[in-house]
């Protein structure tokens, strides 16, 4: 049963909207945050698991240095504070892929604290303050199998893999971020845009969304307009695309007010979204914080970087995202609202990459904003993952400059790329796209054209230079698009003339 929503815009006439985001970043260090295993992705379940991340008796953490590194510079990225001395907590709890029984994660000295950003939404700067960054393991994974949805329910057996139990973990925690109105979850989706940007320019991560290594939890609650303390808010769990960020923030405002209206109360809970049908359904009922029984961790040394440690971190960062658009705006002479389309489709990194394999700014925004946003629009992914690379797009586009094929042709090549069938010049050469550059049969094309359409070479030669897109569409079609629009218009010219 599905529940009960309120139109968005009846949401906002009555409700303020209350967003707290927690993100989870999987750092990509070759080895786990407390053993020596290997973290790759995608591995044989449990071959990469040793004594200390199955939690066996008498097995003793270290705790990765390369993770400590990678946390305080995103900490720095973020305008955080980084502590001068902080501890690992024991989270307390039972989840059959957590073999400890508890997971080792920070509490109340968190490695980096009091930070802000800010992010863009149709070009109004909103900012963000950060509560924390803290460090903390990965769990396992559960593999439910028999039923029809893959969750436990309904399952006959689940399975377990513990080669992801200790991969070192980031979980960034915004303060409570208010003031955003009917923009809120595009406030959210740009934040997590603007996070997988940095952290990707960290090269801290790999940031895949769909493979789980960046997640994002959603808080979302909603204040009546004359009301002075939060609501009570809902987590959607695990959110796993930009796109899933915004839709899933956007549901629950509508669900909230739905129950509020209608004079309930909503239940502080986790929540699942489900990309499919556009809803979240009820997870189990929120843990408080002491549920956990949190205490310090024995088994490992406090954290005291030293402040020329960090000042050495602190030189390492990258240009800062807002700055970086900024300028590559500039260079690239987009408009405003060019520019803001590019950032908010994530497309930043892949135009600057294909800029960078020759196509002109222009061009390359033309075919990501364009075609291939489309195709990535239909395929429900996103545009980093709709199956042509940087390299490619400049490619086609190389063809399309050297005149080997046209832009309706190019289309068919990307069909070809999409399908695995190769980069572009080979698509081309296999499926034959090539424009006939011999002026011999486009010149019979032309002839053939004129013969069949006498009245409309008439209107030409009278002067009617318009006429002539009847003839270059039968040219086109009897060369199956095969040919140069504007060399076909050419010949047409050239024969009319005499
Ligand atoms: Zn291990």
């Amino acid at each position: 049963m599905s529940d009960a929503v309120l139109d968005y815009d009846q949401v906002l006439e009555q409700f303020d909207p209350v967003l707290g985001l927690e993100v989870h970043v999987e750092l990509n260090t070759a080895s786990k945050m407390f053993c020596g295993c290997a973290t790759t992705f995608g591995a044989e379940p449990n071959t990469q698991t040793c004594p200390v991340c199955l939690g066996l008796p008498g097995s003793l953490p270290v705790v990765n240095a390369v993770a400590v590194e990678s946390a305080m510079r995103i900490g720095l990225a973020l305008n955080c504070s980084i502590a001068e001395h902080c501890r690992f907590a024991r989270k307390n709890y039972f989840y059959p892929d957590m073999p400890k029984n508890y997971q080792i994660s920070q509490y109340d000295e968190p490695i980096a604290y009091d930070g802000w950003c800010e992010v863009e939404v149709d070009g109004e700067p909103y900012r963000i303050e950060i509560e924390r960054a803290h460090m903390e393991e990965d769990t396992g994974k559960s593999l439910h199998v028999g039923g029809a949805t893959g969750r436990i329910h309904g399952a006959s057996h689940s399975l377990l893999d513990y080669n992801r139990a200790g991969v070192p973990l980031i979980e960034i925690v915004t303060k409570p971020i208010t003031g955003t109105g009917d923009k809120a979850p595009e406030v959210a989706r740009a934040y997590v845009a603007m996070l997988r940007d940095l952290l990707r320019a960290l090269g801290v991560s790999d940031v895949r969304m769909e493979q789980g290594s960046l997640r994002c939890d959603a808080n979302v609650s909603l204040m009546a307009k004359d009301a002075t303390e939060f609501g009570i808010r809902s987590e959607t769990k695990n959110v796993n695309s930009l796109r899933s960020v915004e839709r899933a923030i956007r549901y629950e405002m509508t669900r909230h007010a739905a129950v509020l209206t209608g004079g309930g109360a909503v239940k502080q809970e986790t929540r699942h979204w489900h990309e499919d049908t556009g809803v979240t359904t009820s997870g189990r009922s929120k843990e408080a914080a002491e549920d956990y029984r949190y205490f310090p961790e024995p088994d490992l040394v406090p954290v005291a970087p030293s402040r020329d440690w960090v000042e050495q971190l602190r030189s390492t960062l990258p240009e800062p995202p807002a700055q970086r658009r900024k300028r590559l705006q500039a260079e690239w002479g987009f408009t405003d609202p060019e520019m803001r389309d590019v950032v908010s489709t994530g497309a930043v990194e892949l135009i600057e990459q294909t800029v960078a394999a020759g196509c002109t700014p222009q061009t390359a925004r033309k075919w990501w904003m364009g075609e291939l946003g489309r195709r990535a629009g239909e395929a429900g992914v996103e545009l980093a993952e709709v199956g042509m690379t940087p390299a490619q797009v400049a490619e086609l586009q190389g063809l399309v400059d050297a005149k080997v094929i046209n832009d309706k042709l190019a289309r068919q090549a990307i069909d070809g790329v999409l399908a695995g069938e190769g980069d572009p010049q080979q698509v081309v050469d296999a499926r034959g796209l090539a424009v006939v550059s011999d002026d011999g049969a486009l010149s019979a094309a032309v002839d053939e054209a004129i013969a069949a359409n006498p009245d409309v070479a008439d209107k030409i030669r009278g002067g009617k230079v318009q006429a002539a897109g009847a003839l270059i569409g039968q040219v086109m079609k009897a060369m199956k698009g095969q040919a140069d629009a504007a060399r076909v218009r050419e010949l047409i010219m050239e024969k009319l003339s005499s």
